[in-house]
C-alpha cells in the first residue's frame, strides 16, 4: 500500500494498541458515512476492493458528486469514486474498475442496480451545482476539497455546456 513510502522499519509492536477496532460511525454517522459503509465494492480486484474498504473505514472515502470519464470508452459513465473504468467496460473487458488490470473480480457487477444509482448521482450532481452557485462565497472545506478532486475531469466538461 502507499504507506510503504517513508515507512521507517520497526520490528516492535504498536505502542498504543486500540482495545476496540476503529469504527467510523462511533459518534453518530453522517449520511455520507452511512452511505459509504453500505457501499458494495463490485467490479474490483482484491487489492482495489481492500483499498476502498480501507478508505470507507477510516472516513477517507469521498463519493463522487458527478460521473467521471471512463478511461476505456471516454464516456462520463464512471459513477464510483476512485474508479477509472465504468462498469459496462469492466464487464466487457473483464478488468478491475479501479486499476484497469485483468484481475479476478471479487464482487461481480450487478448491472441492474446500477441504473438507479446513476439516476441518483445525476440528480445529486445537479443539486450540488445549484447549491454551489448559491453559496459561492462560503468557505466550505469539503466543497473545495471536492473541487480539487474533480479538477482534471472538469476541464473539458465546461466546454460541453
Ligand atoms: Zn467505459
Ligand atoms: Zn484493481
Amino acid at each position: 500500500m502507499s504507506s510503504q513510502k517513508g515507512n521507517i522499519s520497526r520490528s516492535r509492536g504498536q505502542k498504543h494498541q486500540n482495545s476496540t477496532a476503529f469504527k467510523n460511525d462511533k459518534h453518530g454517522a453522517s449520511l455520507q458515512v452511512k452511505k459509504a459503509n453500505s457501499k458494495i465494492h463490485d467490479g474490483l480486484c482484491q487489492h482495489c476492493k481492500g483499498v476502498l474498504e480501507w478508505k470507507v473505514k477510516y472516513n477517507k472515502y469521498k463519493p463522487l458528486t458527478q460521473p467521471r470519464k471512463c478511461v476505456k470508452c471516454s464516456q462520463k459513465t464512471v459513477k464510483d469514486a476512485y474508479h477509472i473504468v465504468c462498469k459496462p467496460c469492466s464487464l466487457q473487458l473483464d478488468i478491475c474498475c479501479k486499476c484497469g488490470k485483468k484481475e479476478d473480480i471479487i464482487i461481480p457487477i450487478n448491472s441492474h442496480s446500477d441504473n438507479r444509482e446513476e439516476e441518483e448521482l445525476t440528480k445529486k450532481g445537479r443539486r450540488q451545482r445549484k447549491k454551489d452557485v448559491d453559496d459561492l462565497d462560503c468557505d466550505d472545506e469539503d466543497f473545495f476539497a471536492g473541487l480539487e478532486d474533480e479538477e482534471e475531469e472538469d476541464v473539458d466538461s465546461d466546454k460541453e455546456k
